[in-house]
C-alpha cells in the first residue's frame, strides 16, 4: 500500500544550492592551493582526478567532487599529490567553508520554498555529503535552516550517500515512516539512498550534476528542479489522509 509522504529529505549541493555557481570557484581555489603545496602537480589535474570535466565545464554524476564527501576529495588529492591527506583536508577545509558559507548560492528564494511547505504540513529535512557545521551555517544565512526539522552532513555519523542512515536519522528523528517520506537530489547516490532506505518517492532534479539519462532509470520522478516539485506532488497516491494538513 502506497503511503502519502509526508516528509520530504533534500540533498544540499545541486538541489537547494546552485552546484556549479557555489562549487566550481572553491574547488579551483582548493585545487590551486593544494597543487602550491605538492609542487609540480597542475591544479587542473586535481580537478580532472576529481572528477571535473573542463570540456563540458560540470563533474561526472558519481564523482567525488559532484557527491563524495570532503574527505574523499581530499584522499584522491593526496594521493595524486603524495601528500599527507590531512594535510591536503586542513588545506581544502578553508575553501569549502567559505563556499557553503559565504558564498552559497541557491537555486531558489529557500526560505519563501521551505515556508510554503511547511505551510502545507510537510516536514522537511536536509542529507548532506558536506559537513554538517558548514550546512547548517549555509542554510541558516539563507532563511532555510528554521523550517528543517532535521539536518545532517557526511560527518554526523549517520554514514554516507549511497547508505540508507541518513535516511534512518530523518525517520528517528520526525517519527515518521520510510513509505511515508520523499527523497530529492541530484545524484546518482541520492536515488540509491532512497531505495536503499526504502521511502516512498524518489525525485531527482537536473540542477546539479546529474543528467536525465543517468537520473531516470533511478528515480520516480525527475523535474527540472525543486520549484518544480508541485507537479510532483499533486500526483502522489493519496491513502485517504492527505499531506496537506493546512498552514
Ligand atoms: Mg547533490
Amino acid at each position: 500500500m502506497s503511503l502519502a509522504i509526508r516528509g520530504i529529505l533534500f540533498d544540499k549541493d545541486g538541489t537547494l544550492l546552485d552546484f556549479d555557481a557555489t562549487w566550481l570557484p572553491a574547488y579551483r581555489r582548493g585545487a590551486e592551493a593544494v597543487a602550491g603545496l605538492a609542487g609540480g602537480v597542475r591544479a587542473e589535474s586535481l580537478l580532472a582526478a576529481g572528477g571535473f570535466d573542463a570540456a563540458s565545464g560540470r563533474c561526472a554524476p558519481r564523482s567525488v567532487l559532484a557527491a563524495g564527501t570532503n574527505r574523499e576529495i581530499a584522499e584522491v588529492w593526496a594521493r595524486l599529490c603524495a601528500l599527507d591527506v590531512d594535510v591536503v583536508a586542513r588545506e581544502i577545509e578553508r575553501e569549502f567553508l567559505d563556499a557553503a558559507g559565504r558564498d552559497a548560492v541557491p537555486v531558489t528564494d529557500l526560505d519563501a520554498f521551505f515556508a510554503a511547505l511547511a505551510a502545507r504540513g510537510f516536514v522537511l529535512g536536509v542529507a548532506t555529503m558536506d559537513g554538517e557545521a558548514a550546512a547548517r551555517a549555509a542554510l541558516d544565512r539563507l532563511g532555510a535552516g528554521r523550517h528543517l526539522a532535521f539536518l545532517c552532513g557526511g560527518d554526523s555519523g549517520w554514514g554516507t550517500k549511497p547508505g540508507p542512515g541518513m535516511v534512518h536519522a530523518f525517520l528517528a528523528t520526525t517519527g515518521l515512516r520510510a513509505g511515508e517520506v520523499m527523497v530529492v537530489g541530484d545524484t546518482p547516490h541520492d536515488m540509491e539512498m532512497g531505495r536503499a532506505a526504502g521511502v516512498g518517492r524518489r525525485v531527482a532534479v537536473l540542477t546539479g550534476a546529474g543528467s536525465r539519462a543517468v537520473l531516470e532509470p533511478l528515480a520516480d520522478h525527475v523535474v527540472a528542479g525543486i520549484e518544480a516539485l508541485d507537479g510532483v506532488l499533486p500526483s502522489l497516491p493519496p491513502d485517504g489522509r492527505p499531506a496537506r494538513r493546512g498552514a
